[in-house]
């Protein structure tokens, strides 16, 4: 796991808006916001991806965002937000340290933009898709 700009943030060798802090996540501003309230909800354990982020720090994240997220609706007065979670590269992640963005929408112009674009789901693939990842589960 190489060190990031979020390590150092969370270390305090650089500075940050920050909003919120426990044992186990700071959220702070996003330093380039898509809108006003924009912010970064950052487990301070180093996982590069979700997928690699322990149950426990999982919890915690999961336990403290929706109250971030009232928190965000209540500051900026704006009611509707995208939460987004990158994970590589090419899925937009730039920072290699998992990291959920609450991104207020208060207009079309401004806050997150998404391209979506949806496909049909043939039955028997879907079956046996489900079927694999469910069994892929630990
Ligand atoms: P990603 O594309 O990895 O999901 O998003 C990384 C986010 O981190 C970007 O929105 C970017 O503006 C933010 N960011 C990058 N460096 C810093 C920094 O030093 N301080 C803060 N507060 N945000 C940062």
């Amino acid at each position: 796991m190489t060190d990031t700009v979020f390590g150092k943030i969370i270390r305090g060798e650089i500075p940050c808006n920050k909003v919120y802090e426990d044992e186990k996540v700071l959220a702070f501003l996003d330093i380039n916001p898509l809108a006003e309230g924009h912010v970064l909800v950052v487990p301070k354990e180093a996982a590069e991806t979700l997928d690699l982020l322990s149950d426990e720090s999982a919890a915690a994240i999961g336990r403290v965002l929706p109250r971030l997220c009232r928190a965000v609706v209540a500051a900026t007065g704006v009611k509707e937000y995208n939460v987004l979670e990158n994970n590589g590269q090419g899925a937009h992640q730039a920072v290699p340290h998992v990291h959920f963005h609450i991104i207020p929408k208060p207009n079309s112009r401004e806050g997150l933009g998404i391209g979506w674009p949806a496909r049909g789901l043939e039955r028997e693939a879907a079956a046996s898709l489900a079927r694999r990842i469910a069994g892929a589960i630990a």
